[in-house]
C-alpha cells in the first residue's frame, strides 16, 4: 500500500465483505467491527507497537459510536499514559488517605427540614488540586480500584452517619461494578455492623447502568439488599436509554430525577412536563422523588408545585466536609427546639 487512500479502499472492502447478510440456524445474521489501522513506518516499525497502536486506534472507533475505523494518532497514545498515570496517583491517595468524603444535605420540600445527606468522593491532588469523582470513578472503574475505593466509602460515611441525628438517612452511591460482586451484600452488612448504623438509615443509589447487563444477577442482589433493610434509590434518571422499564421491573424505594432535567425546568420548552410525568409516575408506584441540582428559588417552587418529594442542590447547600455536616445537622435541630 502506497497511500492513506489505499487503507481506505482495503477497509471498504472488508466491511463490504463482513456486513453482507448471512445465514444461520434459520436466522438471518449481520456482523459489523470496529476496525483500528495504524501503518508503518509512520507509526511504529516494530510488529508489536503497530498492533498496540492498531488496538489503541480500535478503541478511538468504539469511542466514536462503533462499526466505523480510525487511524492511529499519537494524542491516542498520550491519553492512555495520562489514565495509567491517574490510576497510579489514586492507587497511592488510597494507601496514604488522600481521599476525603463530603456530604450534601437532601431536603424535604415540604418542610424545608434535612431528611439525609448523600456521600461525595473527594480526592486533593497534591500538584493538581481537587480531581472531580467524575473523572476519577471511571479510571477506578476501569481498573478494578473502585471495590476497594466503594467499600472504603461505605464503611467510613456509614461510620460517620452513626454519629449524626438518628432520624438522619445516609446516601451512598454504588457502582455497577461493585454490584456484578457477590461480595456486595456482605460488605454492606459488615458496614452496618460495625458502625451501628441502622439499616433502614441507609440507601444506596445505583444507576440504570447496573442492569442493563446480566439483569437477573442485578435483580438477585437488589433483593438481597432490599432483604438488609437498605434502601434503594434510582440514580441519574432519564439519562439512560430504558429507564422506564427498570422502574416496571424493581420497586425502587427512590427515583432522583437527573440535574439536566431540572437545569431548564423553568424555561419555555424545557422540561418541566418531564419531571412532572416522572413525579406522577413514582407517585403512582409508591416511590419518592429527589430533585437533582436545584439552584434557584424559581426551580424549587415549581417542584414543589409538582409534588416531588425531595431536592438537592447549591440553593440548599453544596457537599460539605464531615465536621461542617454535623454542624448544619446539629444547628437547624437546635433551631428546630427552640422553634417547638
Ligand atoms: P451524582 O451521584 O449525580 O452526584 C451529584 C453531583 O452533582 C455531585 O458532583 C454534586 O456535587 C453535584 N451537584 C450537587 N448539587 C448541584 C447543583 O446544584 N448544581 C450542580 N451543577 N451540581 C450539583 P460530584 O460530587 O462531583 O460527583 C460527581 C459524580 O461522581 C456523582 O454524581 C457520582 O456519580 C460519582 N461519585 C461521587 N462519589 C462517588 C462514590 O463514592 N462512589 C461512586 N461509585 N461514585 C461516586
Ligand atoms: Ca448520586
Ligand atoms: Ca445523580
Amino acid at each position: 500500500m502506497k497511500q492513506p487512500s489505499d487503507t481506505t479502499d482495503l477497509v471498504a472492502r472488508i466491511y463490504r465483505a463482513i456486513r453482507e447478510p448471512y445465514e444461520c440456524l434459520g436466522h438471518q445474521l449481520v456482523t459489523d467491527a470496529s476496525i483500528g489501522i495504524s501503518l508503518a513506518p509512520r507509526d511504529a516499525t516494530d510488529l508489536d507497537q503497530l498492533l498496540k497502536n492498531a488496538d489503541l486506534a480500535m478503541y478511538g472507533a468504539k469511542a466514536d459510536g462503533r462499526r466505523t475505523y480510525r487511524f492511529f494518532e499519537p494524542a491516542m497514545d498520550a491519553r492512555v499514559k495520562a489514565l495509567r498515570a491517574l490510576e497510579l496517583e489514586l492507587r497511592k491517595a488510597i494507601a496514604d488517605g488522600g481521599l476525603e468524603i463530603y456530604y450534601q444535605p437532601l431536603v424535604n420540600l415540604e418542610d424545608n427540614e434535612i431528611t439525609g445527606c448523600e456521600a461525595l468522593l473527594r480526592w486533593y491532588h497534591p500538584q493538581r488540586g481537587m480531581i472531580s469523582p467524575a473523572e476519577f470513578i471511571p479510571v477506578a472503574e476501569d481498573t478494578g480500584l473502585i471495590n476497594q475505593l466503594g467499600e472504603w466509602v461505605l464503611t467510613t460515611a456509614c461510620a460517620e452517619a452513626a454519629t449524626w441525628p438518628n432520624d438522619i438517612k445516609l446516601a451512598v452511591n454504588v457502582s455497577p461494578l461493585q454490584f456484578r460482586s457477590q461480595l456486595l451484600g456482605l460488605k454492606v452488612a459488615a458496614a452496618l455492623s460495625t458502625s451501628g448504623l441502622a439499616a433502614s438509615r441507609l440507601e444506596l443509589e445505583i444507576t440504570e447502568a447496573v442492569l442493563i447487563r446480566d439483569d437477573e444477577a442485578a435483580l438477585a442482589m437488589l433483593h438481597q439488599l432490599r432483604g438488609l433493610g437498605v434502601r434503594i434509590a434510582l440514580d441519574d434518571f432519564g439519562t439512560g436509554y430504558s429507564s422506564l422499564s427498570y422502574v416496571q421491573r424493581f420497586p425502587f424505594d427512590k427515583i432522583k430525577i437527573d440535574r439536566c432535567f431540572i437545569k431548564d425546568i423553568a424555561e419555555p420548552g424545557g422540561s418541566a412536563f418531564i419531571v412532572q410525568a416522572v413525579v406522577n409516575i413514582a407517585a403512582a408506584r409508591n416511590m419518592t422523588t429527589v430533585a437533582e441540582g436545584v439552584e434557584t428559588e424559581q426551580q424549587r417552587d415549581m417542584l414543589r408545585g409538582f409534588g416531588c418529594t425531595e431536592m438537592q442542590g447549591y440553593l440548599f447547600s453544596p457537599a460539605l466536609p464531615a465536621a461542617e455536616t454535623m454542624q448544619l445537622l446539629l444547628s437547624r435541630r437546635e433551631r428546630a427546639l427552640a422553634v417547638a
